[in-house]
């Protein structure tokens, strides 16, 4: 899959926004939103109007960048919330809070979704006892996501327990710290994600 490779800071920027995307850093005053308000490149700090399309395309970058999803792959979470009964842009925030990357997130084991990801990449976790190395994997409720018995031990994941109170883990994931692992409990409500979209406008702009 493709992703993102350059400097994750622009794309914070770019969203006037702190869209916490490279851990640590994002807590610390050498956060790139703190020091620049102002969006990158030559015309950031020119025209900063945007036209109802403009506000509807950003809205919706600004969820691509923080949940680090490919504009094809998110229209596919939109196609599947929009099938789905109930609210279209709520169903879309828990599909991709569903993602293992989020998962492991929020279960306080990357410091970042990027971290989380590369961990699951390099095959450092199992959902409900298998191994599961796809970061897009959707959990469902009911699902336990652990780090493997073999990487425990890394101190890596030592580092990240040691960092985790930062963080917090959310109320819809049932942590058990010493086993490393984390339960889905329930899909989580709208203003228990923490996450600086509006939306609707997401819904709007491709309804278009
Ligand atoms: Fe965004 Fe984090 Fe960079 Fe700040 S430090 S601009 S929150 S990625």
């Amino acid at each position: 899959m493709g992703r993102h490779t350059g400097a994750v800071c622009r794309l914070c920027r770019r969203e006037k926004d702190k869209l916490y995307l490279k851990g640590d850093r994002c807590y610390s005053d050498k956060c790139g939103v703190t020091r620049r308000t102002y969006p990158p490149g030559d015309h950031g700090q020119g025209r900063t109007k945007f036209s109802e399309f403009g506000q509807q395309l950003r809205e919706k970058q600004k969820a691509r960048r923080i949940y680090g999803v490919m504009e094809r792959q998110f229209r596919r979470y939109f196609k599947e919330a929009d099938r789905r009964k109930g609210v279209t842009g709520e169903i879309l925030l828990q599909l991709l809070e569903s993602r293992l990357d989020n998962i492991v997130y929020r279960m306080g084991m990357g410091r970042s979704r990027a971290e989380a990801r590369q961990l699951i990449n390099h095959g450092h976790f199992q959902v409900n006892g298998r191994k599961v190395d796809i970061a897009s994997y959707l959990t469902r409720v009911g699902d336990i996501v652990a780090v493997r018995e073999n990487s425990r031990n890394k101190p890596v994941f030592k580092q990240i327990a040691e960092d985790r109170e930062q963080q917090g883990v959310v109320d819809w994931l049932d942590m058990n710290h010493e086993k490393l692992e984390g339960k889905v409990v329930r899909l989580p409500q709208r203003d228990e994600i923490d996450v600086p979209v509006t939306e609707h406008l997401i819904v709007e702009l491709y309804s278009r």
